[in-house]
């Protein structure tokens, strides 16, 4: 394995507690660091932009879930919401260079314009077929509207969002996934224009992350499948403000014993409960490793700590398919 030093990053949204899936992806970004060269550096990233999820007990409880877990970091808990400046000034640069126009689209006028059908995205890798479904793709309805047309629309009190202008929807945006090898997505596939912020001034995820990947010099974006989608508009976003892109290791999510995706409702497998439960932290981390297939899987999981597995980290060994937390967890 390549002894380079990483800087990882944990990114959780603080809009409930932590599950075992997310106990799983955080142990894999964790250890992606920590593998590394002179124990890499992990940054905390709380994503707490959008007022309207964001939970506020939320905010302890995440950190405190991930010290029970034993997942430390070098720097941080940094807080989005402190960082709003930093958000705006990117979109002004954005903005300077008309990477960017004011859209007063609401989600039932871009239904109401979009032409075809919607093709949920289909991607073939390592022999496992994924799909997601992202919604129409923009119509470009206010595609013609320039960054000075702003000023008016403020003026008239008009509320609107930021929607970042792909130059060619169709061109494809190629990275090397060190999970899921080579993957190639056209913006168009991905929703084509996005939004990067509202008038009020709140970033979106995509500019919030984008950014902050760049600006705190992560290298290594280790996170679920479901984000696949994201990717493609992160790069565009970096490439835009002149930044590098990380490398990208997307990990299949954790379904529930019955096939269904582990929301933040399932609360029989929220970490908070397992604790009252009286299950050790060790226990927990010693289920998600062997599912990742560090440890012998026709034994129960032994009790381990996260720095434990360092020596045994091996990202080829863990399983193409989604991990199905066993019935014995709920
Ligand atoms: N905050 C996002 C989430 O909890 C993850 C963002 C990311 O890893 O880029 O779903």
């Amino acid at each position: 394995s390549p002894r380079r030093r990483i800087t990882g990053r944990l990114a959780p949204s603080p809009t409930g507690g932590l599950h075992l899936g997310h106990a799983r992806t955080f142990l894999v970004a964790w250890l992606a660091s920590r593998a590394s060269a002179g124990g890499g550096r992990v940054v905390l990233r709380l994503e707490d932009i959008d007022a309207s999820r964001v939970r506020p007990e939320a905010l302890a409880s995440i950190v405190r879930d991930l010290e029970w877990l034993g997942l430390d970091w070098d720097e941080g808990p940094i807080r989005q919401s402190n960082r709003v400046p930093l958000y705006a000034d990117a979109l002004e640069r954005l903005k300077r260079a008309e990477a960017v126009y004011p859209c007063l689209c609401t989600r039932a006028d871009i239904q109401r314009a979009a032409s075809a059908p919607h093709e949920p995205i289909r991607l073939d890798a390592e022999g496992r077929s994924l799909t997601w479904e992202v919604g129409p793709a923009y119509p470009g309805t206010c595609a013609g509207r320039s960054v000075a047309e702003a000023a008016e629309l403020a003026r008239a009190g008009r509320a609107f969002a930021w929607r970042f202008r792909v130059a060619d929807p169709n061109q494809t945006i190629v990275w090397e996934d060190e999970f899921l090898g080579p993957i190639a997505l056209t913006p168009r596939q991905v929703g084509g224009d996005f939004v990067v912020g509202r008038s009020s001034g709140e970033p979106s995820y995509q500019l919030a992350a984008a950014l902050d990947d760049a600006l705190m010099g992560v290298d290594l974006v280790v996170r679920g499948d479901d984000l696949i989608p994201s990717t493609p508009r992160q790069i565009l976003i970096q490439r835009a403000l002149g930044h590098a892109s990380p490398r990208f290791f997307h990990l299949p999510l954790a379904l529930a014993p019955d096939g269904q995706r582990l929301a933040k409702r399932d609360a029989a497998l929220k970490l908070e409960t397992l604790r009252g439960r009286g299950v050790a932290p060790e226990a927990i981390i010693g289920e998600a490793a062997r599912s990742c297939g560090w440890l012998d899987p026709n034994r129960p999981a032994p009790l381990v700590r996260p720095r434990d597995l360092i020596p045994l980290y091996d990202p080829r060994r863990i399983p193409r398919v989604p991990w199905i937390v066993p019935a014995t967890w709920m």
